[in-house]
């Protein structure tokens, strides 16, 4: 029997009823597989866990953090694992130290490195099914890690990658990949097959529907994914290589985000290496610095710099900018209350006017534009976050991405 690996999020093992329609799902397949089961913490449960860690100190260890928010997939796993047994199959829970699952990189952000195989292989050869918890490692300490937020889609799809295994499924609350968020568009459609590269501009964009370091892996080890519903069933989304995907369409699908923020620094001195001077400290602090706009001086002395950042960065930001002395500008200007809006397609590579249509689609609807970033394959600009569903909305339509 080929292997297969299947993934539930949250919402799929939310309650004890959603992890029976879980069991059945295993179940249906285990008739024809070897299964490999991944599992995320029911829903709530690591926002819970961070909630209260933020409640001791806003400077949490990163070391606890990762040993409080792993604690969620404990839970899932040994119900979903008890749930399958009162249905008759063998199964078993098991945490990444029991594996072990090896990761390397710094806690809150690892990335799987190793996965050992015999454990699992001994129980599939058993007929047992394994229900691994997602989003956790250990690294060489044998310290407990965790890979990013939705760290579980990235959790599957390496586990498809060490077992060679036939598929990979990723079952979710939606029935796909969509469009847009159909959670903030009704109209929005799901899509068949969509490129690895595509996906990744869109989960790095803000469609949370798969965490971005999943799509890379996947892409790396050319791993099909599929993308469905745990509670209908119907078919889902193909995330795959390029070259399997007919598509006629100019832009694929539409990302937004909420959790911008966006710095103006005014009158800065306009002279060369100021701006290397501003990024470096905000890099060595581990600041992600997005879009970046610079205006050209009027005289030739000072200029202005405006830049986005995570909005949860904005204090940190704040405090560097202005500890530095060496960073010399008349005044700083921030919005919490921005987002970034992108188009996402192969086909903008071949097709011109797709920027002009996306930007008139905006001033039809009277919404300014204040930072435009692009891609070979993307448009990303940045927008008052308000005006976000107005802005999707209009460009779902441009773009003939109606239902
Ligand atoms: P899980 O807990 O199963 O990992 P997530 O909440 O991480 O699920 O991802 C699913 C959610 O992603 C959906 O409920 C939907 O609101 C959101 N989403 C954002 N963009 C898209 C998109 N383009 N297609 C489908 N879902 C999307
Ligand atoms: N439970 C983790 C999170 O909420 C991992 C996941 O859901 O994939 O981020
Ligand atoms: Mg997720």
């Amino acid at each position: 029997m080929k292997i297969i690996v299947l993934k539930f999020g949250g919402t799929s093992v939310g309650s004890i009823q959603r992890i029976s329609k879980v069991a059945n799902i295993i179940k249906s397949y285990s008739k024809k597989y070897k299964v490999i089961v991944l599992a995320s913490a029911m829903s709530g449960t690591t926002n819970k866990l961070i909630n209260m860690s933020q409640k001791i100190s806003k400077n949490f260890p990163d070391h606890e953090y990762d040993t409080l928010v792993s604690a969620g997939e404990q839970i899932s796993c040994s119900l979903l694992s008890g749930q399958l047994l009162t249905k008759g199959l063998k199964s078993r829970s098991l945490m990444a130290w029991q594996i072990p699952i090896l990761t390397e990189g710094k806690h809150k952000y690892s990335r799987i490195k190793y996965i050992n195989k015999t454990k699992i292989l001994k129980f599939l050869n058993s007929g047992t099914i394994p229900i691994i918890a997602g989003f956790q490692g250990v690294n060489k300490n044998f310290n407990i890690t965790t890979i990013g937020r939705g760290g579980s889609d990235s959790s599957a799809i390496m586990f498809a990658k060490f077992f060679k295994a036939e598929r990979c499924v990723i079952y979710t609350d939606v029935e796909g990949v969509y469009t847009t968020d159909p959670n903030k568009l009704n109209s929005a459609n799901k899509i068949k097959n969509i490129s690895y590269e595509e996906m990744l501009e869109m989960a790095s964009l803000g469609s949370k529907v798969m965490q971005p370091h999943s799509i890379q892996d996947a892409r790396l080890n050319r791993i099909d994914v599929e993308v469905k519903s745990s509670f209908v069933k119907k078919p889902g989304t193909l995330i795959t290589k390029r070259k399997n995907i007919i598509n006629n369409k100019i832009i694929t699908g539409i990302s937004s985000t909420d959790n911008d923020a966006k710095v103006t620094l005014l009158g800065v001195k306009d002279r060369p290496g100021i701006a290397a001077s501003i990024f470096k400290p905000l890099s060595q602090n581990s600041i992600n610095v997005d879009m970046v706009v610079q205006n050209i001086s009027s005289d030739g002395n000072e200029t202005d710099l405006t830049f986005t950042i995570k909005s949860y960065d904005l204090t940190k930001t704040k405090k560097i900018i202005k500890n530095n002395k060496n960073i010399i500008f008349k005044k700083m200007i921030f919005d919490k209350n921005v987002s970034k809006v992108s188009i996402i397609g192969v086909g903008m590579v071949t097709t011109p006017g797709v920027t002009f249509r996306m930007f008139q689609a905006l001033a039809n609807k009277n919404i300014n534009i204040q930072v435009i970033s692009t891609s070979e394959i993307k448009i990303s600009v940045l927008i008052k976050r308000a005006n976000v569903i107005k802005a999707i909305k209009s460009l779902h339509k441009e773009f003939n991405l109606e239902k």
